[in-house]
């Protein structure tokens, strides 16, 4: 009589369950599964509530993954809410109709959103909150400034991938177009830039921020016919929100200089961190 080799013991239960869960991608099912079973256990909870309450915590989680994943994909240079948003701050901010952007309804009817203002009157934070919102709410956003925008399809032009970055571009539920005006753009940088809004007209939502008001918006790009078009479909369905008011920043750095009395010379010079600028007492 010959030993046979001793039969391979079936692996248990909970690896093979495991691996089902990583194959299905049920990641929440299976951090949770055990934990909930024992809940189960305690509170006499049937097999169907087990699994619905597992259900539920799966889409939940699944839902904030996408949140995350779509914010990461839009590329904000900081996530900023309404909630830290000081309406007070912006009298000329026309409050109940940016809460109604929030609320995204302009995405399905695809209109644009234009933010006018001087600098510093909070135009970025609304667009990123407006952004955030939309990604909260399901629609994927990409962010850009104008000369960011401009110096991406310049290099896709150049490295013949510009049709696809079009095509990108053209599908995206909303576009953020942050700054437009500060800098004056090339013959070329304008057109590329038309053609984007051009083919987004109508297709999809456009949020642009600009601290020139319409009429001078020619000064950038350089073309009064291009400039003609480029309004016209932009101001098809149109927000416009106007943030004229002093720049928030010198505000609080102003509030800061009376919070700290000290003569101008015992107070270190600071700058500010997003400007670069020094802030000195006055
Ligand atoms: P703009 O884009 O109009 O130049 P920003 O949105 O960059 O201005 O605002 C400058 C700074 O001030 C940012 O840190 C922003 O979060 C803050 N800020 C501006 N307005 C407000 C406001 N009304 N409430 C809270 N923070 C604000
Ligand atoms: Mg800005």
């Amino acid at each position: 009589m010959t030993a046979s080799a001793p039969a391979a013991s079936p692996a248990p239960p909970q690896v093979l369950l495991a691996h089902h869960l990583r194959q299905l991608k049920l990641p929440t099912f299976l951090r949770e599964y055990e934990k909930l079973a024992a809940e189960a256990a305690r509170e006499g909870l049937d097999h169907v509530r087990f699994l619905l309450r597992l259900a539920e915590l799966e889409l939940i989680d699944r839902e904030r993954r996408m949140v995350e994943r779509r914010i990461r994909a839009a590329r904000f240079p900081a996530v900023k809410s309404f909630d830290t948003f000081d309406f007070t701050a912006i009298p000329s901010l026309n409050k109940p109709l940016v809460l109604e952007l929030a609320r995204c309804e302009y995405l399905i009817a695809r209109d644009n959103v234009i933010a006018l203002g001087n600098s510093g009157t909070g135009k970025t934070h609304a667009c990123l909150a407006l952004g955030l919102a939309a990604c909260q709410r399901g629609f994927p956003v990409s962010f850009f400034t104008a000369a960011g925008l401009v110096h991406q399809l310049m290099e896709a032009r150049d490295e013949r991938r510009l049709l696809k970055l079009q095509a990108q571009l053209a599908a995206v539920k909303l576009l953020i177009v942050d700054e437009l005006g500060y800098v004056p753009l090339s013959q070329t940088g304008a057109e590329l830039l038309f053609e984007i809004f051009s083919q987004r007209h109508e297709r999809g939502s456009t949020i642009v921020t600009s601290n020139l008001p319409f009429e001078e918006w020619t000064s950038v790009f350089g073309n009064q016919r291009l400039t003609g078009a480029l309004l016209d479909r932009l101001t098809h369905h149109v927000h416009i929100l106007e943030l004229n008011g002093e720049s928030y920043r010198l505000k609080q750095s102003k509030a800061r200089r009376r919070r700290d009395p000290r003569p101008p010379d015992e107070v270190a010079a600071a700058a500010d961190p997003e400007t670069g600028e020094i802030i000195r007492a006055s």
